[in-house]
């Protein structure tokens, strides 16, 4: 299988704002958009995406994990930024369409059909640096994915940061394209010097989120991580995991906490980082001030639990008792 993200379903479904109204989604091949080099998106980062997965089952049956949950966040973030905002009909059919075309293409659990509904701005326009695009385009396209862990989950190696912001504190719960921006250099910086994975971002001592994940500590009976405020990004993932970590009688705890408290937690707590696309990966070690900090020596036991769990419902292997997957009919 290719890298993650490399490969594409053969067409995405397309829809465009024009004149205050969204005309109709229709199928076209995969391939280059035209784009009007004054366009609002490439110049002013008017833009916003989701990830969310479809699972084929053993029978032939299409399930989409959550996408009630992602659609609504998709809308909230094109709200955010002022750009025109998809009814959640338009895209709940634009997402179902292309799943319809690519059925083919979807490889067992854990793999998926990873769908990334994409938004931009379209006005010809580089004098609207502080105004809203009015025109834009709305697009799915799909991505057939495998198992992101094939060879074993491979514990993560993460640089504690305790200065940096990922972002800027309006934009935090905004799936948009310039948080990722803003977030590379540090990556890359702590790449080359840590050979890390990732930056756990904590600004002022907050513990925040990595460029890409939510972060949860796993202790015996409990969870902790952080609560919903406009600094992060809400993941469906840990809203999923505190929930069925709730179903296995352990205790959620959505609090703040700093740095020094995560580090003394993380003598007898698991750590790890949640997300669509690598569901919960444990973390192995922490590089904080120049120093290293080892977790799980005795493996990752609660992560693995958790993540079974979520992984056994995206597979149709337990019970999807909280009705999270939303069966696609195609004809
Ligand atoms: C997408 C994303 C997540 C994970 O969200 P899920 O809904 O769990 O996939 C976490 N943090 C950031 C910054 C993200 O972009």
């Amino acid at each position: 299988m290719a890298a993650f993200g490399t490969e594409f379903s053969e067409q995405l479904t397309i829809a465009h704002y024009v004149d205050g109204a969204w005309g109709p989604a229709s199928l076209q091949p995969m391939g280059p958009l035209p784009i009007h080099p004054a366009a609002h998106v490439l110049h002013y980062a008017s833009t916003c995406f989701e990830g969310f997965k479809a699972y084929r089952w053993d029978d032939g049956s299409v399930h989409i994990f959550r996408s009630d949950m992602h659609i609504a966040r998709m809308r909230n973030s094109a709200k955010s930024l002022h750009l025109p905002v998809p009814d959640t009909e338009l895209l709940t059919n634009m997402v179902e369409s292309v799943i319809c075309t690519s059925l083919a293409d979807i490889p067992p659990p854990p793999g998926a059909l990873y769908l990334r509904p994409t938004l931009i701005g379209t006005t010809p326009n580089i004098g609207a640096a502080a105004s809203p695009a009015d025109q834009a385009t709305l697009f799915v396209l799909a991505s057939p994915v495998g198992d992101y862990f094939k060879g074993g989950a491979k514990p993560l190696r993460i640089l504690v940061d305790d200065t940096r912001y990922r972002t800027v504190e309006h934009l935090g719960s905004t799936k948009t394209g310039a948080n990722y921006a803003a977030a590379l250099a540090p990556t890359l910086a702590a790449k080359q010097k840590f050979d890390v994975d990732q930056v756990l971002f904590c600004p002022e001592g907050d513990v925040q989120e990595t460029g890409a994940a939510n972060f949860l500590l796993i202790g015996k009976d409990r969870v902790v991580t952080k609560p919903l405020d406009t600094s992060f990004l809400h993941g469906v993932t840990r809203d999923s995991i505190l929930t069925l970590a709730g179903d296995l009688g352990m205790r959620v705890e959505e609090r703040d906490f700093s740095v020094s408290e995560m580090l003394a937690l993380a003598e007898d707590h698991e750590a790890a980082l949640s997300g669509t696309a690598a569901c919960l990966t444990p973390i192995g070690t922490f590089i904080h001030q120049g120093k290293e900090i080892q977790l799980g020596e005795g493996g990752f036991p609660r992560t693995a639990r958790l993540r079974d769990a979520l992984c056994d419902i995206h597979a149709g292997k337990a019970g999807d008792l909280h009705g999270w997957l939303q069966r696609v009919s195609c004809n």
